[in-house]
């Protein structure tokens, strides 16, 4: 990481990077994920692939050096953004004096409070440490009724797996969650080259807005359902439901929506996961 911080004047000579700004003051933190943007072209895209419009409140998770930050923010009415790593508290304090509608919480976002933190409805615009994904993802969805949408900037295999439909290799039980709930798109590929310092894959922006396409009263015990659908990938869902349901009734509302004793779990779309899960 040292060498790496030594070469950063000769890296990335074909972006176009904010001029305020001193790379090498930077001393990135592996261990929390640190691998920045710096390309304002890429930037401002990310901020427009979100949708950001002037009258937003949008949330952001990992400030880094607050370069997607000040791009929110000039789009944005108020940016809200949280960094666990005080060390970076000067170069965001400059940040948020060209551009005041930033607010920053210098903590953890796993320990914030989100249900007073801000009035009406925000959206989520963050480039999220890749070892943290899956939790800040449920923690937002989780608070749902606060968002408008939420895009996370995170591995290419998660977003994929976030994405994909049934049938694919990587359709499992978080594709069926989100997608019961949001509309889930990867608007744009990041390669790894245009991170400081690069990481080991590249990655890709996921969006997720709510659709309100299925009614699901208990929400909880849908997500236990399809958890249990997928105990063992490589059985048949009747195999894997059978500790809590009877053979004979999943088979026969297998059939009622066009598939047999054989399906496995990962042929079935979401929406016929939800009127399954609904008829059992
Ligand atoms: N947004 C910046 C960018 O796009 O260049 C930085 C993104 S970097 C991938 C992720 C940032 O999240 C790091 O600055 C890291 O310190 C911060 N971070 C890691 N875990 C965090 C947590 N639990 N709460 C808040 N910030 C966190």
């Amino acid at each position: 990481m040292e060498k790496f911080n030594k070469n950063l004047k000769n890296n990335n000579k074909n972006m176009q990077n904010d001029e305020n700004f001193s790379k090498n003051d930077i001393n990135f933190k592996k261990s929390l994920g640190q691998n920045f943007l710096f390309d304002t072209n890429l930037l401002n895209a990310i901020v427009s692939d979100g949708d950001v419009e002037s009258n937003d409140l949008v949330l952001e998770i990992g400030a880094g050096a607050g370069t997607l930050t000040k791009a929110l923010a000039m789009k944005a009415k108020k940016v809200i953004s949280f960094e666990i790593d005080k060390s970076l508290i000067p170069i965001l304090e400059s940040r948020k004096k060209e551009c005041p509608n930033i607010e920053f919480y210098f903590q953890d976002f796993m320990d914030a409070e989100i249900d007073n933190l801000f009035e009406g409805k925000a959206r989520v615009v963050a480039n999220i440490p890749y070892y943290i994904t899956t939790p800040i993802v449920f923690r937002l969805v989780q608070k749902l009724e606060k968002f408008k949408s939420i895009m996370v900037l995170v591995q290419k295999e998660v977003a994929e797996r976030f994405a994909s439909p049934h049938g694919t290799k990587d359709y499992g039980t978080t594709s069926i969650i989100l997608q019961s709930i949001f509309e889930v798109s990867i608007p744009r590929i990041v390669r790894k080259e245009c991170f400081i310092p690069p990481p080991k894959v590249d990655s890709a922006l996921c969006k997720l807005v709510p659709h309100n396409k299925y009614q699901i009263s208990d929400f909880k015990s849908f997500k236990d359902f399809v958890h249990l659908s997928f105990s063992m990938r490589r059985k048949t869902l009747v195999n894997n439901l059978k500790s809590l349901y009877d053979k004979d009734k999943v088979v026969n509302v297998l059939q009622q929506f066009g598939y047999n004793a054989n399906t496995r779990p990962e042929d079935i779309s979401v929406e016929n996961f939800i009127k399954i899960f609904k008829n059992l």
